[in-house]
């Protein structure tokens, strides 16, 4: 690596030093208690994969060039050179760590692995070694907020299609519209994935639930955030702000998607309307009578996996079992606890990577997989996307015979008209 290079990634790593940065490279006592909290280390049993392991590298870079004593006297310092074999154990590190957090419930400072891997993913970007699929995906996302209108009108026909199917589910009257778009002055403005899995249900329930609401041009994933990009992140998401702006909404509701959540609700706070997840949306109507639900769709225990990006990283633990009490009466929490509960192993952008990943996702989620077994279900629940693909992928691999459901299609099923 060229003395510009490095130059030039010591500079990005800067930037991200901020106070709760600082804390979180300065704190680490080694003590240990982390060993166990990651799912990676707790499936595979490898070293490397312990949460502190993985922040000792960027640490090491810390060290060297921003701390005194590395820079004078670097073995002492446990300095680390920026070179190539350092991107590469960063890129083994990041691309291996999901951003599930639950290291840092265990960690008695509360150091936050994600934030520490999102200096990793930043260097490998810098450097040109990051998943390039990733840069692609949310550059394409970023050209469509672009050229909304070179597109606008196919996309509404391709939405006007899906109409029949949305009043299978919940019958309106003549002349009202099933998928609302581009309504200003709407009170929630809902922000699916691609595909009609995501809209037809939701469409279904909020207009069960009598809401006045409109579709987003744009899909919630956030595939700059996947690959740690700052900038990137805050376009794909001026896409969705701006447009809540232009239509006056009060609310924006974001599928069943965590990232696109948990980065709409942290980076979005200060706009005028207030942010929320399809779950706390749908619980909502159940609390007050706006919709019905049938219990007798649903046979067979079931249990719900909490996505980290919504449950641990977004506070949202209590709404979707508040659902399941209205659909079922089997239900069964997993064992430990919902704050404590094991990632899928999908985020960080390891099911976007698709193919690519399949065999360490499954070797990295066996305990995810104990999990679920040991609940005995025959149904198993979730609401993002990410971890229903992997789950899927979990169910065929360790042969779980669960019945993989989007919480959001069973409350459309169970509408009561
Ligand atoms: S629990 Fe916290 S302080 Fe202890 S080794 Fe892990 S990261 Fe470091
Ligand atoms: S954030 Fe999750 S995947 Fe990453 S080290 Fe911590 S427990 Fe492991």
């Amino acid at each position: 690596m060229d003395q510009n290079t490095r130059n030039d990634l010591l500079q990005l790593f800067r930037e991200k030093l901020n106070s709760a940065m600082t804390y979180y490279l300065e704190t680490c006592t080694r003590c240990g208690i982390c060993t166990e909290a990651c799912h990676v280390y707790a499936s595979m049993g490898q070293v490397k994969h312990i949460s502190a392991y993985r922040h000792e590298i960027v640490r090491r870079i810390y060290k060297k060039y921003f701390k005194a004593r590395g820079k004078v006297w670097p073995s002492v310092g446990e300095a680390k050179e920026l070179n190539e074999t350092a991107l590469e154990e960063l890129y083994e590190s990041a691309y291996s760590c999901t951003g599930c957090r639950r290291c840092m419930v265990y960690c008695p400072f509360g150091i936050d692995t994600q934030m520490i891997m999102s200096i990793a993913k930043l260097l490998l970007i810098g450097a040109h070694s990051e998943p390039e699929i990733l840069t692609l995906l949310a550059d394409t996302s970023i050209e469509k907020g672009k050229s909304l209108d070179l597109f606008k009108e196919s996309f509404m026909e391709g939405v006007k299609k899906l109409e029949k199917d949305v009043v299978k589910k919940w019958k309106m009257e003549a002349g009202e519209t099933a998928i609302p778009m581009d309504v200003v002055g709407a009170d929630l403005l809902f922000v699916a994935l691609a595909g009609a899995h995501s809209i037809i249900p939701t469409a279904a329930v909020f207009n069960a639930a009598g809401e006045h609401w409109t579709l987003s041009f744009f899909e919630a994933v956030n595939f700059g955030a996947f690959v740690g990009d700052p900038t990137r992140t805050q376009l794909i998401l001026d896409r969705i702000l701006n447009e809540a702006k232009r239509l006056k909404v009060k609310e924006v509701c974001i599928c069943e998607c965590g990232t696109a959540f948990r980065v709409m609700k942290q980076l979005a706070a200060d706009q005028p309307f207030k942010v929320s997840s399809i779950t706390e949306v749908h619980a909502r109507y159940i609390k007050s009578g706006r919709i019905k639900l049938d219990p007798s769709k649903l046979n067979g225990p079931v249990t719900y996996h909490d996505p980290c990006q919504i449950a641990r990283n977004g506070g949202v633990f209590d709404e979707p079992r508040y659902i399941l009490k209205h659909l079922t009466n089997d239900f069964r929490e997993m064992s430990p606890e919902p704050k404590y509960n094991w990632c899928c192993g999908g985020g960080g952008g390891l099911v976007a990577l698709g193919e690519d990943t399949l065999d360490f996702r499954m070797k990295s989620a066996r305990v995810k997989a104990d999990q679920i077994k040991t609940t005995g279900v025959t149904t198993l629940v979730t609401a993002c996307e990410n971890c229903h693909t992997q789950l899927n992928n979990l169910n065929d691999h360790y042969q779980l015979g669960v019945n993989v459901k989007f919480l959001t299609s069973m409350v459309a099923d169970a509408l009561m008209q």
